[in-house]
């Protein structure tokens, strides 16, 4: 077994493939330096050599030191150089890299190698004191930071001194002597901070880089990186260690990173920033706001500094023909980090790219018609939770609005809320549920917990690659960065933009697609489609097998589904329809009454507005199936319940007090959601679902008459015993062929019921006898299979995910082994009865994609979702059928 792979141009002992090996990072390394491209040369240990670090107290793997050794021989005979030679001196990068990228969260080490003789011995190599001198400082920085957990700032607070001291504004400007200076002091404050000297031993420094990259698996940020987009922590994390390039010798040098298609927009235009005469951290910590790659882009952005494309037109053409290469390689989007040293380009990391999910429709369709990858490849590409994010409101173009800056357009979507200044605050009232904007110099690995808390984030400095940049795009959150015209003094609470000062807690928007900071709160409107949007879906079409249908009752959901291109309605609650206020009060009365008359009475007013709602629900979904669940609550649910609200009631009503408060006692329910509701409701009060019934025929009729095409399909909720569905479905018939008759008019229909009970999962066989379709109800399925009651599982549900109990919420994403297994029988038992029975699920894993996989796995028909999640749907069957 191997702690140890070794890479150079040309040949590497990895490659891509082994990402669970060598972390994303080091394996990609490997297939660069096989593909011949650019790559310093060095090698990487393990992520099972940290697993084993963590396993065993921290302790290194035996071996590891002496294959370090080994390679490190190698790496000094490939680059000429040797590991701590005065006259020669061979520096390194210690690099985190774990399996999933997780930009920034770790620790990664530059110029280590450096001490007091070797910086002397890169001054007489490269005759350039300046240099030398940048990068120990550099180093001793970093080093002290990341290994002997020396804060930044003390280091910030020196140079600063001296800055104003000499009165330059800019590193580049600080003069060997001034940086000897500044070294001396760095060196004196790490000393009296330790009580020991900055490290001597390039061997020394060596093993605690490497300790500490083991070390930063385990720091905060990366746990709650980790928690947020599910990585496991038994992966560990991979080292590269790796010879230095150098973007800081002078002007034919720079440091920049790269994606070959915009990330934000998915627009096909290499797109980029770069840093004249810096290191790699400085591009994307956002410490010099970086320059454009392209001379297009700096056009398209009104910039006057000069682009990679004209200050180093040679290099930058091959990096052109590289990064070409890598994406035909790779076929995906490479999002890549390179250093240019004295015009002599290297590659330093590449991988496939975080985008919005505008942008990753936008290059799944691109690819797919280039032909680089096909239409299946480009639907596997998109994950369907994120569209969610395409759906979501952005600003009102006729809105008024007032600017008060403008920065870059780093992650798209429109956002409102409170000016705050710290991760802690954003993190404080997100909690007490306040919509927050985060404003910030410049965001930082440990200000990931506030990003997230935040609505959306806004910074001063730094590009649209920076640290705050690709964060926010990876959590979707809408992002303003380099706003360079704010000043913010975060410690006054306050920042001051275009002679105007606002203060933490006032209101602000953004909008990230524009790059615009708002005063106030501005309007919101739905958003338009993109031709990508409609592409993908139209593919999604092609290939999916399950139909997507919609849970709705308004005409307004309705139409939305149909527009999100659901293919009817799955469930369509009554009882919604029976709360407005025009309703409310009849509903009432029929609870109300003493007996079957006076129930008969107060039905036949709301007879009317019933079947004007399902002839207006038939009107939309125009031939597709529309599935009307009779009457589900308790009938307590319609009634008032404090006293208030009784006198509200009586007064308004009619109704006396006594008598409201009477009956409310009455109906009273320990078990309310095991009690007497569903079609136990219409078992006992069959007029309640006649009168239903009557409604929903006598709409479709009208519908039929009006040269509509109704399709109407019965659903009776609670069914738990084939009597009960035997005597269902004949209500149902005989009320069908009353209407029928009187009218003079037929059509066809369906009787079905939902699945919500064990028992009636269990007896699926006798149910299929009368029944002709069900519907999975799985929030009640859910709910009565685990004995668990979703309105009180809140309290344990969390501490029961935290012990691992339950992988998922169950109510969330559907409990595949316990209640799937209920599900399968369903499906067979109903099948063996009735082998063109028609099977659905409705309820809130209609929406999930791994309960949508589940369904297609089982041969369900269908499936139902609230009506904004129905392209999510629609795309997540189609994956399942690839
Ligand atoms: P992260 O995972 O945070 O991006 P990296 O290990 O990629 O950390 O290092 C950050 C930056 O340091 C890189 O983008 C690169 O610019 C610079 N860097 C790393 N290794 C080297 C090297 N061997 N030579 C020159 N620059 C390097
Ligand atoms: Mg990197
Ligand atoms: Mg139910």
């Amino acid at each position: 077994k191997h702690w140890v792979y070794a890479f150079k141009a040309g040949q590497a002992d990895g490659d891509a493939s082994m990402k669970a090996l060598l972390g994303g990072k080091g394996a990609n390394l490997a297939e660069m330096s096989s593909l011949n491209l650019p790559v310093p040369a060095g090698f990487t240990i393990t992520t099972e050599a940290c697993v084993h670090y963590y396993q065993n107290n921290s302790e290194l793997p035996a071996g590891l030191v002496d294959e370090v050794e080994t390679n490190l021989a190698h790496l000094e005979k490939t680059t000429a150089k040797g590991f701590g030679d005065v006259a020669n001196p061979l520096l390194v990068s210690v690099r985190s890299g774990a399996r999933a990228s997780m930009p920034g969260m770790m620790d990664t080490v530059l110029n280590l190698g450096l001490n007091d003789a070797t910086v002397e011995g890169l001054t007489a190599l490269t005759g350039d004191s300046r240099f030398a001198l940048d990068c120990y400082r550099r180093f001793i920085t970093m080093y002290s930071n990341v290994v002997l957990g020396v804060n930044h700032h003390s280091f910030e607070d020196i140079l600063d001194d001296h800055k104003d001291r000499l009165g330059v504004t800019i590193d580049t400007d600080i003069t060997a002597k001034d940086w000897e200076r500044i070294i001396a002091d760095y060196k004196a404050m790490v000393k009296s901070e330790l009580g020991r000297d900055f490290p001597q031993d390039p061997k020394d420094q060596l093993w605690g880089a490497i300790r500490a990259v083991f070390g930063s698996w385990m720091n905060d940020r990366a746990k709650f990186y980790r928690k947020m987009h599910d990585i496991p922590e038994d992966w560990g994390t991979a080292v590269n260690i790796q010879s230095m390039v150098f973007g800081n010798m002078g002007n034919t040098s720079a440091t920049g990173v790269a994606f070959t298609r915009n990330p934000s927009t998915g627009d096909s235009d290499l797109y980029g920033e770069f840093l004249l005469n810096a290191q790699g951290e400085d591009v994307v910590a956002g410490i010099r706001t970086p320059q454009a790659l392209t001379k297009k882009a700096r056009e398209d952005m009104g910039e006057r500094s000069l682009s990679m494309e004209e200050s180093l037109p040679e290099v930058f053409a091959q990096f052109k023909t590289t990064v070409d290469t890598l994406e035909n390689h790779y076929r995906d989007v490479q999002d890549v980090e390179f250093t240019v040293e004295q015009g002599k380009l290297y590659m330093l990391q590449t991988r496939n790219a975080k985008r919005t999910s505008k942008a990753a429709l936008k290059i799944a369709v691109d690819m797919a018609k280039e032909g680089l990858i096909t239409p299946q490849e480009a639907l596997m590409r998109i994950d369907p939770g994120t569209l969610d994010q395409l759906l979501h409101p952005m600003l009102d173009p006729k809105a008024d609005k007032t600017v008060i800056a403008k920065g870059l357009p780093a992650s798209p979507g429109a956002a409102s809320g409170k000016i705050v200044f710290t991760a802690e605050d954003a993190v404080r009232y997100a909690a007490a549920g306040e919509d927050v904007i985060l404003v910030r110099d410049e965001t930082s690995p440990e200000d990931i917990k506030g990003m997230y808390a935040a609505k959306a984030i806004v910074t001063a400095r730094g590009g649209m690659t920076s640290h705050a940049a690709v964060v926010a795009r990876g959590m979707g959150r809408p992002c303003v960065s380099g706003a360079g015209e704010m000043q913010i003094y975060a410690e006054r609470g306050e920042f001051a933009s275009r002679g105007q000062t606002y203060r933490h807690g006032e209101i602000i928007t953004l909008d990230g697609s524009t790059g615009e900071i708002m005063k106030g709160a501005i309007r919101m409107i739905e958003p338009d489609f993109s031709e990508d949007f409609h592409q993908i879906m139209a593919w999604a079409d092609d290939y999916k097998r399950l139909d997507i249908r919609a849970n709705a009752e308004t005409p307004a959901d309705a139409r939305t589904a149909l527009g999100f291109g659901a293919k009817g309605i799955g469930l369509c609650r009554t009882e919604h329809m029976f709360f407005d206020e025009d309703r409310i009060t009849a509903v009432r009365e029929m609870i109300l009454a003493d007996d079957e008359a006076g129930r008969r009475k107060a039905l036949a007013k709301i007879e009317p507005m019933q079947r004007k709602d399902f002839t207006e629900l038939f009107q939309i979904m125009d031939g597709l199936p529309v599935t009307i669940r009779l009457l589900d609550p308790p009938l307590h649910e319609f009634l008032p319940h404090t006293e208030e609200d009784i006198a509200h009631v009586a007064e308004t009503s009619g109704i006396g007090a006594d008598k409201l408060y009477k009956r409310t006692k009455e109906l009273s329910e320990t078990n309310p959601m095991l009690g007497w509701r569903g079609c136990r409701l219409g078992i006992t009060f069959p007029e309640i679902y006649e009168s239903q019934l009557n409604a929903l025929f006598n709409a479709a009729v009208d519908v039929l008459e009006g040269g509509g095409d109704p399709h109407p399909e019965i659903m009776h909720p609670l069914v738990a015993t084939q009597e009960e569905m035997a005597k269902l479905s004949a209500l149902t018939h005989d009320v069908a062929k009353i209407v029928f008759a009187a009218r003079g008019k037929t059509l066809a229909y369906k009787v079905g019921t939902m699945i919500e009970l064990p028992r009636a999962a269990l007896m699926a066989n006798r149910l299929a006898e009368t029944a002709e379709f069900f519907s999975f109800g799985t929030n009640d399925l859910t709910q009565t299979t685990f004995g668990i009651s979703r309105d009180d599982s809140g309290r344990f549900l969390n501490p029961y995910i935290e012990k691992g109990i339950f992988e998922k919420d169950p109510f969330v994403s559907l409990d595949q082994d316990g209640v799937g297994a209920l599900i399968e029988m369903a499906v067979a038992k109903g099948k063996a009865t009735r082998p063109d029975i028609k099977l659905g699920l409705c309820g809130e894993h209609g929406g999930d994609p791994a309960s949508i996989a589940f369904c297609h796995k089982v041969g369900l028909a269908y499936v139902s979702c609230s009506p904004y999640r129905v392209p999510v749907a629609r795309l997540a069957a189609a994956q399942a059928a690839i």
